[in-house]
């Protein structure tokens, strides 16, 4: 261990054996998740937006290895996401939660496609899905992720998303950050809408200049990576694998209604929203006007015990 890193993770339990940019980025956003998917191996389906975001994914890369080697796609868009979806279906994680029809979801997944096709011609590859791994003074197990494609200048990753993103969003920097410790180069984003009319966005683009980040200080990246897997590791000794960790899930916008073990199941799974009786006899609807009256209006609950005055 080198002078002036803290040895707080000489006591490291965590049964991991690598942490990629995406797990790490996951822990920061929601330790309890993180428990249960990663710990506890509880993924549930993958809902139709992931899955959409990986078909994507996969087509953009198909279009890039091809174009990598000198070989511009001869086959038709349908034939490319043809490749994409078996690739998507042939995956651990599969099907998806089917919220709309499987040939809906291809012909989406093709509009989006060719809305990038100007994208995949700015970009002149030396790397395509670029596998790396490297170790981080202080964290005992190895950072690993890829990087969707890189060029002589610029690292790329390709997001998809329901409407126009002008700024990449903090989560997308973070993973971008740890990117940049394996390859320093500026990040540029590419994000197609899931729209009905899908649309691709780029720095190139007139609209979203801003698409992407500087290469950022290596050695906040690298304070980052450490707390991060420092507070895993509080974590996992304070509540091990089995109780539940901090729910910090339910500050984020969005981040629980996608979430399997949220407000989406029917009986969610996780205790930020899983409803006590007393709240369910609470729910509008279910109470009622008590006919009696004082100085202010009294509400009474089916039960009818006294609310509030
Ligand atoms: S529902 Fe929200 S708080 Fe609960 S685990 Fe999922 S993201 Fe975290």
């Amino acid at each position: 261990m080198e002078e002036g890193i803290p040895i707080r993770l000489s006591g490291f339990r965590l049964p991991v054996e690598h942490l990629s940019a995406t797990s790490l980025a996951d822990f920061v956003q929601c330790p309890e998740k993180w428990r249960r998917e990663r710990l506890k191996n509880e993924w549930g389906k993958k809902s139709l937006d992931a899955f959409i975001g990986s078909v994507h994914h996969n087509a953009m890369g198909l279009m890039l290895h091809h174009r990598m080697n000198g070989m511009p796609y001869a086959d038709g868009p349908e034939r490319v996401m043809g490749y994409a979806w078996q690739d998507q279906m042939d995956s651990d994680d599969g099907e998806p939660e089917w919220t709309d029809t499987p040939d809906n979801v291809f012909k989406l997944n093709t509009k989006m496609m060719i809305s990038a096709l100007p994208v995949i011609k700015e970009i002149e590859p030396l790397g395509v899905e670029q596998f790396f791994e490297f170790t981080v003074k202080g964290v005992p197990v190895p950072i690993r992720g890829s990087i969707d494609a890189h060029t002589k200048v610029v690292n790329w990753e390709f997001k998809t998303n329901k409407q126009k993103v002008s700024t990449p969003k903090s989560k997308w920097q973070f993973q971008a950050r740890i990117y940049q410790l394996a390859n320093p180069k500026p990040t540029f984003w590419a994000v197609t809408t899931k729209q009905v009319q899908p649309v691709s966005y780029w720095p190139m683009h007139a609209d979203t200049p801003n698409l992407t980040m500087p290469v950022e200080n290596p050695d906040v990246t690298v304070l980052m990576i450490r707390q991060a897997v420092e507070q895993m590791n509080d974590l996992y000794a304070r509540y091990g694998p089995d109780e539940h960790w901090p729910l910090t899930g339910v500050m984020h916008e969005w981040l629980c209604s996608y979430c399997t073990f949220g407000p989406r199941n029917p009986n969610p799974t996780c205790p930020a929203w899983r409803e006590s009786e007393r709240a369910a006899e609470l729910r509008p609807g279910r109470i009622e006007p008590s006919s009696e009256r004082g100085d202010g209006e009294r509400l009474t609950s089916r039960t009818g015990s006294h609310v509030e005055e």
